[in-house]
């Protein structure tokens, strides 16, 4: 297992030292009214850790093992290598335990597992999707998809890895949409066998991890066809190469996915499959089976409903990238604020003194609020993990709540991957030259998380879920209502209801925008006009679309979907503006369980900043509907800037409470090297001068041989 002696007092930074920071580096920040307040680096950083604290501390102690980091320049053959070694370690190590029955092992420990892999991004992201598609995929299929007897013959090989395993949905005809795969498994009940065929080539299995070279068996989707029905897609375990040569069986092909523009440590890759026999106990049957005379029998009824069923046992993928690339995101602003606050660049008002690019607002700019929005994930992502952890533990195992979690999940994984390719673009450019080098890891972090917004439900497919969930929601407040309340609601009533009672109309108000800027803010402070102000941005776009679908109520089904489609990105859009929601709840909820003033001032602005940044970015759609007048937008812009002064001098402490460790992070520019280099180059000029080694400057010589005459 893994080495469980935590130093959680080396793991959480203190303020005074900051993985890579130099106390003579770090510049002295403008003066502002907030320099005097101080932030409780520990205490954030304990509720940054949220409720699976222990386990991430452990799981930071592997990702510090230098065994387990992403290596520059090896061939993809040596990546992929590396990358096996890395997880057999692992295994040996049991790091994999955690989600898996006691019985064989491991802890039932849902959330704990999903956090313990999370924290593995920093380390190296093949090393963490390999073992994603091994046990989080492979063997998790096994073990939500079958049934104690699959647990019992199956599982000890693939967590131990004895089995590498691949996890075989997509096909590449079809990725987002699962249930038009093509690839069938027709019972044969003369020898009680499943026939695992692939009818043609955009039926080909694509893209899987673990295909291309070391997987030996696979979960493989297909549709069930027993007695000449379909049943739909159901899950088999399909042997799929000679463990020992690693050629593969007859009647299985495939071929390697090659080069890709990341996680190249994975052997990503194609499979078909040409009536290859398994024998009928190999469906997973944990929700639909089929008897030796080929009767098929389900305790789900519905096939539409059965099939969202079994995927939903997979959330756990969404769930975890949603943490992930919030680490990633904290990791990328850790080295380019740490970089910021060394690096010097232009003349300041002091001779001989650069400014450090952190004092310039426009890098404030792009780093701050970004940093906002890392925080407010952080604390989203622990309500969605509790969510999760309450499910999979089986504490709150229900209907509704595994509902509400798949929607949670879906909102809160396309705005976090979003997120860490633009965070770590951003500090990539903000730190110049420096943040291209491979060895300053933003690249490489960058290209190995882009993916993360196309697997585990493209970002766009989930968010049509979301919506279309609000929709469901919204109708059923309707249901049983008469026309006269239909006409209401499409009047746009139901919104303004909204819009009235949380204090927008007052904010949206011209003539009280008249005064100063901090009248105008005052009532934007407010969390329950903020709160009334996004979520009636949500309710508004629902009410909205909802008004346009109902009037295709009753017509044929091709014109219902042509209106669904002419209204599929603002459903998106609102799908969006619902997942902003609960990151902004979870971060007032987070907020308020602080109890240090000084500490809770500054967490105080850092939720602003990222809630003023929502009412910005949106700030067309809130003009256009009445809900801010023109000047109040504008005081939001100001009031952001001073928000960005306020917190400068806080940026450290805020990055530190992060947590990472130097080990972690790696990256050369965010050691304290830039800051000896800087504090070198003023020494040598300060020194110059003083000695009167300084040659003049070529406009002070002219003007004194002019002086001279
Ligand atoms: C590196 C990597 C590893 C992977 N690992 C695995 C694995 O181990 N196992 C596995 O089974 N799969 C794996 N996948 C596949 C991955 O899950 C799919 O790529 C993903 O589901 C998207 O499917 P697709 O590529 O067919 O894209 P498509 O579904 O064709 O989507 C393409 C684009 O069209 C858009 N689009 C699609 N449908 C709609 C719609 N209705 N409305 C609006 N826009 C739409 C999407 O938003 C997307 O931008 C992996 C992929 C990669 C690249």
């Amino acid at each position: 297992m893994v080495d469980t002696a935590a130093r959680a007092d080396e793991s959480v930074r203190t303020p005074e030292a900051p993985a890579g920071a130099s106390a003579s580096a770090a510049s002295a920040p403008p003066a502002s009214g907030g320099a005097a307040l101080k932030l409780d680096v520990e205490l954030v950083a304990r509720k940054l850790l949220g409720s699976f604290a222990q386990v991430r501390l452990d799981a930071r102690e592997v990702a510090r093992d230098p065994r387990f980091h992403r290596a520059e320049g090896l061939t993809l053959d040596e990546q992929r290598e590396r990358t096996l070694a890395q997880m057999r370690i692992q295994a040996e190590q049991g790091f994999q335990l955690r989600a898996f029955p006691k019985r064989l092992g491991g802890f039932e420990d849902a959330g704990g597992n999903l956090a313990g892999f999370e924290e593995l991004v920093s380390a190296d992201p093949s090393l963490q999707i390999k073992g994603g598609v091994q046990w989080g995929l492979f063997a998790a299929a096994i073990l939500h998809l079958g049934t104690a007897e699959h647990h019992d013959r199956l599982l000890p090989d693939a967590i131990s890895l004895a089995v590498p395993g691949a996890f075989a949905m997509t096909e590449t005809g079809h990725g987002s949409d699962v249930a038009a795969i093509g690839t069938t498994a027709t019972y044969d009940p003369e020898t009680e066998e499943f026939v695992i065929h692939t009818p043609f080539r955009a039926a080909w299995k694509d893209y899987l991890g673990n295909a291309g070279k070391h997987g030996v068996a696979a979960t493989v989707f297909a549709q069930l066809v027993t007695n000449g029905v379909n049943h739909g897609v159901h899950c088999f375990y399909v042997p799929i190469r000679d463990a020992e040569t690693l050629e593969f069986l007859p009647g299985v092909g495939g071929e390697d996915d090659g080069y890709k523009g990341g996680l190249n440590g994975i052997d990503n890759g194609r499979l078909h499959f040409d009536h290859v026999r398994i024998p009928r106990s190999n469906l997973l049957n944990r929700y639909g089976d089929v008897a030796a005379d080929g009767t098929y029998t389900s305790s789900i009824d519905s096939p539409g409903r059965r099939f969202f069923t079994m995927l939903g046992t997979l959330v756990q993928g969404r769930v975890s990238l949603d943490g992930s690339t919030t680490i990633a995101s904290a990791l990328g602003l850790h080295i380019a604020l740490t970089y910021a606050t060394q690096r010097r660049q232009f003349a300041s008002a002091t001779p001989g003194v650069e400014h450090v690019l952190l004092d310039y607002q426009r890098h404030q700019r792009r780093l701050l609020p970004r940093l906002a929005q890392t925080y407010a994930q952080y604390f989203s992502h622990d309500v969605l993990l509790r969510a999760f952890d309450d499910v999979f533990s089986g504490r709150a195992d229900t209907d509704e709540n595994r509902q509400n979690l798949e929607t949670l999940a879906a909102a809160l994984k396309p705005l976090s991957t979003w997120h860490a390719l633009d965070t770590l673009q951003e500090a990539r450019e903000a730190c110049g030259g420096s943040g291209f080098l491979a060895e300053n890891r933003l690249t490489g972090l960058r290209s190995d998380l882009d993916i993360y917004v196309t697997f585990e439900g493209d970002n766009n497919v989930l968010l049509q879920l979301v919506g279309k969930r609000l929709l469901t929601d919204y109708a059923t407040q309707f249901k049983g209502a008469t026309k006269g309340d239909l006409a209401k609601f499409a009047a746009g009533q139901v919104a303004g209801k909204a819009y009235n009672e949380g204090g927008i109309r007052r904010v949206g108000q011209n003539l009280a925008d008249l005064a100063g800027l901090g009248h105008s803010i005052e009532a934007l402070k407010d969390h329950d006009t903020q709160r009334a102000l996004l979520q009636d941005r949500v309710d508004t776009m629902v009410a909205a679309i909802g008004a346009e679908l109902n009037k295709v109520r009753k017509a044929s089904a091709a014109e219902q979907a042509e209106a669904f489609n002419e209204n599929q990105d603002a459903l998106i859009e609102a799908a969006r503006a619902w997942g902003e929601l609960q990151q902004w709840q979870a971060f007032t909820d987070a907020l308020e369980t602080v109890e240090d003033a000084g500490t809770r001032k500054i967490l105080g602005w850092v939720h602003s900043l990222f809630t003023f940044t929502l009412f910005e970015k949106h700030a067309a759609w809130y003009l256009s509907h009445g809900r801010l007048s023109g000047r109040r937008a504008q005081a939001v812009t100001a009031y952001i800037n001073r928000l960005l002064a306020r917190l400068r001098p806080h940026a450290l402490d805020l990055t530190a409470a992060f947590g990472f460790t130097d080990e972690q992070v790696r990256a050369p520019i965010a050691s304290g090297a830039e800051a000896i280099r800087q504090d070198e180059a003023m020494a040598y000029y300060a020194n110059q001068r003083e000695a009167g080694l300084a040659p003049v400057d070529e406009k002070a010589a002219k003007k004194k041989a002019a002086a001279r005459g």
